[in-house]
């Protein structure tokens, strides 16, 4: 039985990224770390909610993880070059995200002078490896460019990605290792995979630029939740065209950056595997540098979404009910929060989430859909008119309440949460070696209230 339940709410399954999640004997959600076990409902009632639990310990896993896939696969391919990952901030600026990232071998990649400015306050308080480099991309404005100056005088190891030529110039005194984005012409499936970008230099462009002094990175980014495996290497195959005819232009050339995109599923189906995809991005450029007859080239990957998601719950109580008539939901669930605040990407792009109840989970369950507690009707998750199984309210013991855990909310959420009707944000908590932090308060009305000049 207790094994039918799991598989019902695709618990313990490394493949949807939920094998430290499971359900105990009373049917309560239950988040494993070694030999520790959190019940997340008991912390909801400690704590209260709307909550977000951070679990560290899953996002220095993955990041061990791909650092194992990436060395073994090397050594099995005879693959010579390096392997760096670097941290897209913006998918998680917050510092509790950043330095346990960093203390694990992660580099960075930063895409405004906002962002790096936290970079060089990590510097200055030496909570770094000191070989890490920084990539920087994102428009050079004279802060910035300054910023970038200043940290190289200082002895980080910072890298410049160029994407347009005028940034070319500003930085003609910059002495350090420089990138350039291509912009390429290969499309992806994906939610990103818009006909025009701003971003970078077409393959053309870059080559009539002539000799570029330090040139090491050719980067790209093609967008994000790449749907199809087989896009990946299609992308890659293009870039190594310009990167071999780059190479011999500025021969100082010798990595690939093949930025961010790997996928999360979101919706728990199956998805491609990062040990299939390292597998065969090693493979083609072997096949292609040998061809070419070139070094094996250093390679990077900025893969945030990936990383950032699964180390990341949303826990709100249901605190209302509604009838619905005739449609593909039953009742509304009101939860104590707001997807347009607290989720945005349920309203912004559509996004679809892995919805469990955190008790009751043994429960008979009905179709529902969710709403927020801003005064919006924009405000909801229908699961894109679908709808989510969840626990009846009416077979709760007298007294008791239902909640409900949104999976993956580790990536993009917080950077993009906003005080619609001035709801407050959820209280955060992370959760290490047994013992859970409260890393942000609840707001009160007065903290809300300054935000906006009262
Ligand atoms: C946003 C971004 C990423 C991260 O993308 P994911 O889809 O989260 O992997 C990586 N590199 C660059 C340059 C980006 O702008």
């Amino acid at each position: 039985m207790a094994r039918n339940f799991r598989q019902f709410w695709k618990l313990g399954e490394k493949e949807f990224n939920t094998e430290f999640f499971n359900i105990n004997k009373d049917g309560e959600l239950v988040i494993r770390e070694g030999n520790n076990q959190y019940n997340v409902v008991d912390l909801a009632r400690k704590f209260g909610s709307s909550l977000e639990i951070f679990l560290p310990f899953i996002l220095e896993k993955r990041l061990d993880h791909l650092f194992d896939v990436v060395s073994d696969t090397s050594k099995e391919l005879g693959y010579k070059g390096k392997f760096s990952y670097h941290f897209p901030m913006k998918v998680n600026q917050n510092k509790e995200y950043v330095l346990p990232l960093v203390s694990e071998g992660a580099n960075l990649e930063v895409g405004s002078a906002n962002e790096l400015w936290l970079v060089k306050r990590l510097w200055e308080g030496e909570n770094f490896y000191s070989k890490i480099r920084v990539l920087c991309n994102g428009p050079k404005t004279q802060k910035y460019i300054q910023l970038i100056h200043q940290l190289r005088a200082a002895g980080l190891g910072i890298v410049p990605i160029i994407e347009d030529i005028e940034e070319l110039r500003l930085l003609k005194d910059f002495k350090g290792d420089m990138g350039i984005r291509v912009n390429l012409q290969s499309k992806v499936k994906s939610h990103w995979d818009k006909k025009v970008d701003r971003f970078g230099l077409t393959s053309q462009e870059i080559l009539e630029l002539g000799k570029i002094r330090n040139l090491k990175v050719l980067h790209y980014h093609i967008g994000s939740q790449i749907e199809r495996e087989d896009d990946i290497l299609v992308v890659l195959e293009e870039a190594f065209q310009t990167y071999k005819k780059l190479r011999v232009i500025s021969p100082t050339l010798d990595t690939i950056n093949v930025g961010g995109g790997f996928a999360i599923p979101y919706e728990k189906k199956r998805m491609y595997s990062v040990e299939s995809v390292v597998k065969r991005i090693l493979t083609h450029l072997k096949r292609m540098s040998e061809e070419a007859g070139i070094p094996h080239p250093n390679w990077i990957v900025e893969w945030g979404r990936y990383m950032a998601a699964p180390s990341q719950i949303t826990v709100f109580k249901i605190v209302a009910t509604k009838e619905i008539a005739k449609a593909a939901a039953k009742q509304w669930y009101i939860i104590d929060g707001s997807f347009m605040n607290d989720l945005l990407d349920t309203w912004a792009i559509h996004q679809k989430w892995h919805v469990v109840a955190v008790n009751q989970m043994k429960e008979k369950r009905h179709r529902v859909w969710l709403a927020g507690m801003s005064c919006d009707s924009d405000d909801k998750y229908t699961a894109k008119d679908g709808y989510v199984l969840l626990p009846r309210l009416e077979d709760l013991p007298p007294g008791d309440d239902l909640y409900i855990a949104i999976f993956d909310t580790g990536a993009y959420q917080d950077a993009f949460a906003s005080h619609h009707c001035l709801l407050s944000s959820p209280v955060k908590v992370a959760l290490q070696n047994g013992i859970a932090t409260i890393i942000r308060k609840r707001e009160s009305a007065e903290d809300v209230g300054k935000l906006f000049g009262w």
